[in-house]
């Protein structure tokens, strides 16, 4: 080590006077550098030298930013938000490689399959990957930081919305990646779309009258069974909801969806306030 604190900076830093950027790199170099924690040593009034230590433990003590809290911040998203998304747990790696792996596997069936000559399983299943990570990303079953979003100066609506189109973006990313690896079908593969928006703005719709679970749960059901119903009904053709038809259909139901949302929003803020909890320092 080449570099010390310089002696006017170690009497600052001893005298609780040593202003920031050079209070820094001193909090920084003191944690490693026994010769200059003895200098100051010998020049410290003891107060001082421990409000030093506290802001150190401090310093080291403080959450390090993610890499996806940290790019949120960059593009401009406000700091709390940022913690917020970052910390919605269907963000998180394990649940992207969950997800990612069961695309990866839906893919490669649809390509083993390809004697039907539609991507009819991929698209069954594509549409309910959205809605499973929205109905994950809100309520505190699986949320670790609930306790988080119902002190949070955000309105129960707002947080929803903000982790829904997060997690949209996400979950439509991976789907049109999916998309990608199925270039044999080419704009048909991309009948999803249309149905995973209609499913989850249902799924959101329904959740203030049945809930977090039962409300995508249900949703879901009713997919499989609109689905199921529909196999019966063509035969070998392509299914009901993935016709110009179906599709026409799944955008009216996202529309009129996404508009009882928006009438029931005050229905996600119906948790009175607690006390509030009190500053540390
Ligand atoms: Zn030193």
């Amino acid at each position: 080590m080449t570099w010390h604190v310089a002696e006017e900076d170690v009497r600052a830093y001893a005298r609780g006077e040593l202003a920031p950027p050079a209070l820094w790199s001193a909090d920084t170099h003191l944690a490693r550098c026994a010769e200059c924690r003895a200098r100051l040593a010998r020049l410290a009034d003891p107060a001082a030298l421990a409000a030093g230590w506290d802001r150190l433990d401090a310093e080291l003590d403080a959450p390090r930013r993610g890499l996806l809290e940290t790019l949120l911040v960059r593009f401009g998203v406000a700091d709390h938000t940022a913690r917020l998304l970052a910390a919605t747990p269907v963000l998180r790696r394990s649940w992207l490689g969950a997800v990612t792996a069961v695309l990866l596997l839906t893919v490669l069936a649809t390509h083993s399959t390809r004697v039907t000559a539609s991507p009819t399983f991929f698209l069954t299943l594509a549409p309910l990957l959205p809605l499973a990570g929205v109905a994950l990303a809100y309520g505190p079953v699986l949320d670790p930081t609930y306790e988080m979003t119902v002190v949070a100066p955000l309105h129960g609506f707002r947080l929803l919305m903000i982790r829904t189109v997060a997690v949209l973006v996400a979950g439509l990313g991976l789907n049109g990646l999916a998309t990608l690896a199925l270039p044999a079908y080419g704009l048909g593969a991309l009948a999803w779309l249309l149905p995973a928006l209609a499913l989850t703005a249902t799924g959101l719709a329904l959740t203030p009258r049945l809930g977090p679970v039962l409300a995508p749960g249900a949703v879901g059901a009713g997919w499989a069974v609109l689905l199921l119903v529909a196999h019966e009904r063509t035969h070998g053709g392509t299914l009901a909801p993935f016709t110009a038809a179906g599709q026409g259909v799944a955008a009216a139901v996202a529309a009129l969806a996404a508009g009882l949302l928006y009438l029931a929003r005050d229905r996600f803020d119906t948790r009175t306030p607690g006390p509030r909890p009190r500053p540390l320092a």
